[in-house]
């Protein structure tokens, strides 16, 4: 008898201590949930464009904590390096690469949408500048941005901080300004930028040339690019 209730006594303890720990390892689970559900939530598109991957390194960019407002347009080639061939794309990447900067997307000239960074993150393209209707945001846009790239080459006068005029007179003349495939595809991805982050209004006032915000440092996108393509007032 004694020996049966020794054994009743180690089970029922056994018991216990196995409900103990059933209950600290669900409670731990518990309270897990309210860290996911704090992160800052970026929405999934609805119409869906078509994107590649081409994801710079993480230390290209940065953790985002404020809300997306704006949008940055830019241009971009390796007309300086390879004049002959500018538009490269690996060889554009290896540019980011190397500065240490970024941009969300980039559109090739066959209208192509590859993506360098997350919107999750701030992406380092807009720098130093200002807008005269976001007082707030001086030197800070990155901060509130998608910024998208177009490979394209603007005027010789745009291009005179890449190549000298003689170089500039040499170029392909299809390389010069923007693709109708490239309007195609900023226009979807500006749409589907819309959809998900309301804040960014379809307006000049939210969709901004870098060379809007800092007209004395930037000739990108320039006047080769076409705003009335964009649809906005
Ligand atoms: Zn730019």
């Amino acid at each position: 008898m004694k020996t049966s209730w020794k054994a009743i006594t180690i089970g029922i303890v056994f018991g216990l201590v196995l409900l103990l720990l059933l209950m600290l390892s669900t409670s731990d689970k518990e309270e897990e949930q309210p860290v996911t559900k704090e992160r800052v939530e970026i929405p999934e598109p609805k119409e869906e464009v078509e994107v590649t991957d081409m994801y710079l390194p993480l230390r290209n960019s940065e953790k985002r904590k404020t809300p997306i407002t704006h949008v940055v347009i830019h241009f971009v080639s390796n007309v300086t390096e390879k004049p002959e061939d500018p538009y490269h794309l690996e060889d554009i990447r290896q540019i980011f690469v190397d500065y240490g900067v970024s941009s969300h997307y980039l559109i090739d000239r066959e209208g192509d949408i590859h993506q360098f960074v997350s919107e999750d993150r701030i992406a380092y393209h807009a720098g130093t500048g200002s807008l005269e209707n976001f007082p707030h945001y001086e030197d800070q846009l990155n901060e509130y941005s998608i910024g998208i790239e177009l490979m394209a080459i603007g005027t010789k006068e745009e291009m005179a901080e890449f190549i000298d005029e003689e170089t500039y007179e040499a170029l392909d003349p299809s390389f010069i300004g923007y693709t109708d495939a490239q309007y195609d595809s900023l226009a979807k991805l500006l749409d589907a930028i819309h959809e998900r982050y309301p804040e960014v209004e379809r307006s000049r006032e939210h969709v901004v040339g870098h060379d809007e915000y800092a007209p004395d440092r930037k000739t990108d996108p320039g006047s080769l690019f076409d705003w009335s393509r964009l649809g906005y007032e």
